[in-house]
């Protein structure tokens, strides 16, 4: 487990065609460790609107960006400003880079995270602005399928409990149904 802050930054969002896979990769984003969700392309506030609902009931919001300039935001973090006044970390998941369990352990933790996702076509300024570029096996795939390897190989097992504390509906482990505590109900008086 690592206390690393972490953004993932969606290239390339096409409101007509891709929300379900964008609304995917937010909530994979959210699911396993990442705490903002930049996103390029076309604005979607319908989808923000999706993502937000989700973190009330579930918790562990994320915040949300629409970007009009993703080169900008990769170059600020990477130089400049990761957030909090000092450089961070970019790391673009591409088929084209080095394979994942390899470079992450090579990875600094003390700085921000940016992870960067593509969409249909990534312009060559982003594989030289990242300081990683990271395959998730060198063959074509889903966005999806790996931010959530990146992110399962980055940060393993995640506080559960911790993270999602603030959520209003807590899934309980079970091996035979659905197990829901609504921390409203337990709210209300008897
Ligand atoms: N045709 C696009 C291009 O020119 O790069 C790639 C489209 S792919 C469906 C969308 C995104 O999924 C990629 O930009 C990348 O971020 C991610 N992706 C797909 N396969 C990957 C892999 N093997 N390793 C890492 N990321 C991958």
């Amino acid at each position: 487990m690592t206390d690393t802050r972490i953004a993932v930054l969606r290239l390339g969002h096409r409101k007509g065609r891709d929300p379900r896979i964008t609304t995917h990769l937010a909530l994979v984003a959210r699911a396993f460790g990442a705490d903002e969700f930049y996103l390029a392309g076309d604005e979607d506030a319908e989808m923000f609107a999706t993502l937000s609902a989700v973190g009330e009931r579930f918790g562990a919001a994320l915040k949300m960006q629409h970007v009009k300039s993703p080169m900008a935001l990769i170059k600020r973090w990477t130089r400049r400003d990761a957030g909090d006044g000092e450089p961070g970390t970019a790391a673009h998941l591409t088929m084209y880079g080095e394979r994942f369990r390899a470079v992450i352990p090579t990875m600094p933790r003390n700085r921000p995270l940016l992870v960067v996702v593509g969409g249909t076509k990534v312009p060559a300024e982003v594989f030289e602005c990242c300081q990683f570029n990271v395959a998730i096996g060198n063959q074509p795939h889903s966005e999806v399928a790996a931010l959530a390897l990146f992110l399962d190989e980055w940060g393993g097992d995640i506080d559960v409990a911790e993270r999602f504390k603030d959520g209003r509906l807590e899934i309980v482990p079970s091996k035979d149904g659905k197990v829901v505590i609504d921390r409203d109900d337990e709210n209300q008086g008897c």
